[in-house]
Order: C-alpha cells, then sequence, then structure tokens
C-alpha cells in the first residue's frame, strides 16, 4: 500500500487558484485517478455537484499553520462511512475497517456479529436511532504495524487528529469473534 500524503494546501486542487487567509475553503473526499481515496481542498468555485454523492465540509484557510490539533468530527467520519457503503474507493477495506472501529467505539454504530462470506470476514453493525439502519463492512485482517500508517492516511483525509483514546484498541477488534 502506497500513497502520497500532501501537507502544504495552498491552493485549489481542481483549478490551481490560491488561497487567501481566511478564504472559504471546501474540503472533499473524492476519488482520484485510480479510484483510490484522496482529499481535495477547493475555492468556492469548485464545489463538487450536490448529486455527486462526494463527502465534503466547509472551513477557513490559514496562512499560519495552526498548532493546535484539529479535532476529529466524527459526524464527518460517519458522513465518510455511508458514502463508502454505497461507493467504496479502491483498496478501501483496511480504511473502512478502522473507520469502522473508531465509529464503534464513539457508540455511531453498534458491532452484531462477524460474518463470513465468500471467504471474507465482515462486519454487521447496526446504527442505532428511530432511523435504524443494518450495514456490513469488511474486515480484513489487520497486524498492529498496519495501524500507524493506516490512521495517518485517514487523519490526512478527514483533516483532524484523532486522540490516543479515541482510537481502537486489539479487544476492539477481538469483541466481534468473541
Ligand atoms: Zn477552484
Amino acid at each position: 500500500m502506497e500513497w502520497k500524503i500532501e501537507r502544504i494546501r495552498d491552493r485549489c486542487a481542481t483549478c490551481a487558484k490560491v488561497f487567501t487567509h481566511e478564504q472559504r475553503v471546501i474540503s472533499a473526499i473524492a476519488t482520484d485517478e485510480q479510484q483510490r481515496a484522496v482529499r481535495r481542498d477547493l475555492c468556492g468555485n469548485c464545489v463538487p455537484a450536490a448529486d455527486s454523492g462526494v463527502v465534503w465540509w466547509e472551513t477557513r484557510f490559514q496562512e499560519q499553520e495552526q498548532k493546535k490539533k484539529k479535532k476529529v468530527d466524527f459526524d464527518r467520519l460517519l458522513r465518510v462511512f455511508e458514502a463508502w457503503q454505497k461507493s467504496p474507493p479502491l483498496d478501501s477495506d483496511s480504511l473502512r475497517y478502522l473507520i469502522t472501529l473508531l465509529l464503534v467505539r464513539k457508540r455511531f454504530l453498534k458491532l452484531i456479529d462477524l460474518v463470513s462470506e465468500e471467504g471474507r470476514e465482515f462486519l454487521r453493525l447496526r446504527r442505532p436511532g428511530p432511523t435504524e439502519q443494518w450495514y456490513l463492512t469488511p474486515a480484513p485482517l489487520l497486524t498492529p504495524a498496519d495501524l500507524p500508517p493506516l490512521r495517518a492516511r485517514l487523519e490526512e483525509l478527514i483533516d483532524g487528529s484523532f486522540d490516543e483514546v479515541e482510537l481502537p484498541t486489539a479487544s476492539d477488534t477481538t469483541a466481534a469473534t468473541s
């Protein structure tokens, strides 16, 4: 697995216009030419179409890199989870699995059980609330070494940093199987 992590985003990913301080910036989780998930920061003229199914949110561009880490917006993470239920990017199983575990830990989703289908394992989940929803999401085998790069990739995608307490532990990943 390999991906490029862009640290500096000082211009629109579509029209290349340089952002100015406090300018409204739209961050969207889209897919690149290889159909892999990427975050694109866009100016107000390049907003994704409303029916594109792309998850996006607004920020204000800061010329000075903020020292304080941005907290993860779990509602945003849930929107990504739901969008990827409909059309998952290529090679996103591990990422989706991590997102699922994070959402279970935050009680946005309830883990029901682990099911096997055609030799692959999936988590069966329920979203509590008035509009109860059921989901099936891939549960690939991850080693502890897989987690740091996966976490870095997710933090980059959703533009936020997880607190250690928010991260899934080994017991979260085995809870479904026990
Ligand atoms: Zn633009």
